[in-house]
């Protein structure tokens, strides 16, 4: 930074910086691309570089500070440039996870990385997380990953952010090329507008594409730069919070833990949670009233020989993970919202909690398919891609498929509706006796697309076989 900008930067330190919160992170991709490891290696750069405790321990995220981010990004990052606090990671990859951490209106998480393999390229489940993108409106990243299997990647370390490409150079390979230009051609065929990342002016507008190795680590002190970039750019304003105000959240899960019960692990993106608030859990029937028994997060690993798992904690401000123990949680859901009473009527919080609810519920008919999901999120997605495949559903709910999802299901008249979709959740003992005497077809899977196509399969037969008997 030159010293003329000396000045503004004494006025941009007089904001509160405890006002912005941190970005909330997603990683998103087909199976096996390398979302997992992507992670890992951000988290393991992050302890390399953090002194001791620099890491701070989340349920269910891991926050990586500005300070941190720099020291990786190095040239890239530089933390004056930044008043956000840094980057919040969602542990668990993959559009499950990203559909479940839904916040009213929208995906929870403020931006995605979508990791494509260069090898492999656009996969199914690349196509399906790029759908949830553009539905739920998220800017993104690509991380073109795996590079480090492409001979010849040669990209010069030092290069700058905003650095044009040189098509003279031979920075890229013309493998690495090919395969990168391909994911830029695929993104273009799904509506985005794309382009490699140091050449892109707006990330708002263009989708930037990353080449990195989650094994090597190449790439990533780039992807980082990017995404504070973004951030920082063209997001502030949704970051800003008021830190004394109730906590706002989404249930990432639903745990029995031993000597709490059942407790929700809670993503907080708004205000704070205080270890003796009254809060309003979203639940299968109503909303639940509760008060905080204790927020809890993770120990240190080394600390976790001698004492339980978790710590205590008096109060926890946006963005965080968090485990939350309170009475009365067993019937909370997944990706259901959570508020913090303080300040406002009990009321007031319950019915917003309750119009929530009735926001995200599914739209049934008459007639048609019953439809099971592990959550609220993926409950909803699987509504939107059946009504894209133009399947009516006669019930939607969160949890396993029981016996009474058979006896809905089996007075269906049209012989092709007797069937229960469910995605991501097991199948009850006694459900499944019933279903084989009640002539109901159950389909259960993890994956959106699978699951469908499966379905759509057996009404082809269904209707092929009814057309044979006619003839
Ligand atoms: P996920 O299913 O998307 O979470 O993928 P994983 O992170 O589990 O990675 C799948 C496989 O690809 C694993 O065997 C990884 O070791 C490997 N892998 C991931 N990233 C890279 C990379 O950048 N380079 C190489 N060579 N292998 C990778």
């Amino acid at each position: 930074m030159s010293d003329t900008d000396t000045d503004t930067d004494t006025e941009s330190n007089s904001r509160d910086p405890t006002s912005l919160r941190t970005p909330i992170v997603a990683v998103l991709g087909h199976v096996d691309h390398g979302k997992t490891s992507l992670l890992d290696k951000i988290r393991g750069s992050a302890v390399i570089e953090g002194e001791a405790g620099a890491i701070t321990q989340h349920i269910g995220a891991t926050a990586v500070p500005l300070d941190i981010i720099s020291t990786i990004a190095g040239d890239l990052v530089d933390p004056d440039d930044f008043d956000l606090p840094g980057l919040l990671f969602i542990d668990t990859p993959g559009h499950h996870s990203f559909t479940t951490l839904r916040s009213r209106g929208g995906a929870l998480a403020d931006i995605a990385i979508l990791v494509v393999d260069v090898n492999d390229g656009f996969q199914p489940q690349t196509l399906e997380a790029l759908d949830i993108l553009k539905r739920s409106q998220t800017p993104f990243i690509v991380a073109a990953n795996k590079i480090d299997t492409v001979p010849g990647w040669n990209v010069n370390e030092d290069m700058p952010i905003n650095a044009t490409y040189d098509a003279q150079s031979d920075r890229v390979s013309s493998r690495l090329d090919e395969s990168l230009y391909k994911i830029i051609g695929n993104l273009s065929d799904e509506g985005f507008s794309a382009d490699l990342y140091w050449r892109v002016q707006n990330f708002q507008r263009n989708v930037g594409v990353v080449p990195v190795s989650a094994m090597t680590g190449e790439g990533v002190p780039d992807l980082l730069a990017v995404m504070m970039g973004l951030s920082q750019r063209y997001m502030k304003e949704e970051m800003e919070i008021d830190v004394t105000g109730p906590g706002v959240g989404t249930v990432l899960e639903v745990k029995e833990e031993k000597g709490f019960g059942k407790t929700v692990d809670i993503v907080l993106y708004d205000g704070t949670i205080r270890a003796d608030d009254t809060v309003v859990v979203g639940g299968q029937n109503d909303p639940i009233v509760t008060e905080v028994r204790a927020l809890l997060q993770p120990r240190p690993l080394a600390e976790i020989r001698t004492e339980s798992r978790f710590e205590k904690v008096d109060e926890v401000g946006a963005a965080a993970g968090i485990k939350v123990a309170a009475p009365d949680l067993g019937d909370a859901m997944a990706g259901a919202p959570v508020r913090v009473v303080r300040n406002r009527s009990l009321d007031e919080v319950v019915h917003e909690v309750r119009a929530e609810l009735a926001d995200i519920a599914v739209d049934t008919a008459d007639e048609g398919v019953v439809v099971k999901a592990d959550t609220l999120g993926s409950l909803e997605a699987m509504a939107d891609a059946l009504d894209e495949a133009e399947v009516p559903i006669v019930r939607a709910e969160v949890g396993d498929v029981a016996p009474r999802d058979i006896s809905v299901a089996s007075t269906a008249e049209d012989s092709k509706q007797q069937a229960i979709l469910g995605f991501n959740v097991d199948t009850l003992s006694d459900a499944e006796r019933r279903a084989e005497s009640d002539d109901v077809k159950i389909f259960t899977d993890q994956v959106i697309y699978q699951l469908i196509e499966e379905y759509e399969e057996y009404v082809e037969d269904l209707e092929k076989a009814q057309q044979d008997t006619i003839l």
